[in-house]
């Protein structure tokens, strides 16, 4: 059962710059995937074609086995369902408080404003941040920032959630820490799918790992066949 797939997708910048070029994948639901590869590899611009920022310029992609459509509804759909959470909280991170940062999610989705609460509140004690809830985001920590950051993908309750290289940037207890909580997200169900170029944390932690190289998948496989070679 995938949750989503592509076909030969293929994504270039306005610029010209082609990003992905021929990548077929398949995630399947509810695993714990890694995706790695050197910078400029083409990880945060996947993500991005995956969830609709990016209008992909070639192939298909599928989700829960149904092509994407890139009407207004359908787009909004697959955001609330396919979170992301970028490596810098600062590009995501903008309203006065941390309250109000992650009623954002919710408020754009049209909820009742009792269930944007509930949403929220919800959110915050999952990523252990309740006591940040009136504290201006801005004078946060990193790692708070980073929970604040994860805290606003929850609240929109996705299906699934890229973390682009969620560990860049934060000190050894708050990586082992994102590491676990992530795994607690898995088990509730969520199909979890990080990137990085720390193949140390990757090799205990997927269930399955993507490689990729230049904008193309370069290999794919569990973690023990991917990195007997290395
Ligand atoms: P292999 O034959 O390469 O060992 P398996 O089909 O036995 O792969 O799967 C090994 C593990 O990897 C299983 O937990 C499986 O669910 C997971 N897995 C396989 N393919 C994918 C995929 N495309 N996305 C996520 N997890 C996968
Ligand atoms: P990764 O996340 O693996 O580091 P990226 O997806 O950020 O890789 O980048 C893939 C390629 O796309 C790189 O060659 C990068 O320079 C290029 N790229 C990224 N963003 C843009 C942009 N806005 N305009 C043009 N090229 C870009």
């Amino acid at each position: 059962q995938y949750i989503i797939q592509t076909k030969e997708l293929e994504f270039s910048y306005p610029d010209g710059t082609k990003a992905l070029n021929n990548m077929s994948i398949a995630f399947e639901q509810g695993k714990k995937i890694a995706i790695i590869g050197p910078n400029g590899a083409g990880k945060t611009t996947l993500f991005l074609t995956l969830n609709g920022v990016h209008r992909a310029t070639g192939g298909k992609i599928y989700y829960h086995n149904q092509p994407i459509s890139y009407g207004k509804k359908e787009l909004l759909a697959l955001r609330k369902n396919v979170g992301i959470v970028f490596q810098d909280p600062n590009i995501q991170l903008f309203s006065a408080n941390v309250f109000q940062e992650v009623s954002f999610g919710p408020i754009n989705l049209g909820m009742p404003k009792a269930m944007i609460k509930e949403k929220v509140m919800e959110a915050l004690s999952k990523t252990d941040i309740t006591y940040l809830k009136d504290r201006p985001t801005h004078f946060l920590s990193g790692g708070q920032k980073k929970r604040v950051s994860i805290a606003d993908i929850l609240a929109m309750e996705p299906e699934v959630i890229f973390l682009d290289e969620p560990t860049a940037f934060v000190d050894p207890k708050t990586s082992e820490e994102l590491m676990n909580f992530f795994d607690l997200l898995n088990h509730e169900g969520k199909t979890i799918v990080l990137s990085t170029h720390d193949i140390d944390k990757v090799y205990p932690w997927a269930d399955y790992v993507f490689v990729m190289k230049d904008g193309t998948l370069f290999a794919e496989g569990v973690p023990e066949e991917i990195f007997q070679n290395e």
